[in-house]
């Protein structure tokens, strides 16, 4: 449990803009006759200090993600006695995936055999396994990561045979620019990708897609996992860090 604290003016700042996403969540399961609990919101916590987490967490927040391991590890570390739930969302490299494998949750952004095997490999036995998501390059796009989608369905095959890993789904990011119709296709799209997979591999559960500027198209195509950071913790400013 974290200590209560005096509620600040930025604190809450943040539980209004948390109280906005948590309604916009809702209002977009409702449309698409989900329960609002099928989407599970991921705070995006990079740019941010430990202390406003912590302020996320004591308004009812359990999971964060981040994308650097320079900026995620400490704040991992000193929030570690509120047993949050962590998402690494960054590029991996290969000679960094230790640090992955020993202090996250869940990686979102999984498109190589080799990344998974050393993550596998690196995974503590004691631990439950690390949950991972595909990530799929539904747009084509030649500047983003992740996996065509015609490789999707051999590569979920490997990953989902390594030991200390469970494969969870797919997670996709869109590249700037697209219109509404055109976001809301390409997370149809990856949609359909999942059920196609889930013949195969009927435990995959997780959608991961939308962000702080389409959350609710995606939801309305099936998101089961949203990735929001400026709508719940502000712009962010890195030059602190
Ligand atoms: C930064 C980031 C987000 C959150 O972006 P916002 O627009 O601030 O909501 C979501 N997913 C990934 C992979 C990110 O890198």
């Amino acid at each position: 449990m974290l200590p209560p604290t005096q509620t600040s003016a930025s604190s809450s700042g943040l539980a209004h803009r948390l109280q906005d996403v948590r309604t916009a969540i809702a209002a977009a399961a409702r449309t698409a006759g989900r329960d609002e609990r099928s989407v599970t919101l991921v705070a995006v916590s990079k740019g941010h200090e430990a202390e406003q987490i912590s302020a996320a967490a004591r308004l009812g927040i359990t999971d964060f993600g981040e994308n650097y391991l320079q900026e995620a590890l400490p704040k991992i570390a000193a929030l570690r006695e509120a047993g949050l739930i962590w998402h690494f969302l960054g590029r991996l490299q290969a000679n960094k995936t230790r640090p992955v494998a020993e202090h996250f949750d869940w990686v979102h952004g999984l498109d190589r055999l080799r990344i998974a095997e050393r993550l596998s490999q690196q995974r503590s036995h004691l631990a439950s396994p690390l949950n991972v998501c595909l990530q799929v390059n539904i747009a084509q796009d030649d500047k983003k990561a992740g996996v065509a989608p015609a490789d999707v369905a051999p590569l979920a095959a490997s990953v989902a045979s390594l030991p200390h890993l469970r494969l969870r789904g797919l997670m996709c990011m869109l590249p700037e620019g697209l219109d509404t119709p055109a976001r809301r296709d390409a997370y149809s799209r990856l949609r359909q990708l999942l059920v196609a997979l889930r013949t195969s591999h009927p435990e995959l559960d997780t959608l991961s897609m939308g962000m702080s500027g389409d959350f609710s198209d995606a939801i309305l195509e099936g998101a089961t996992m949203v990735r929001v950071g400026t709508a719940i913790f502000g712009p962010r400013d890195y030059s602190h860090i």
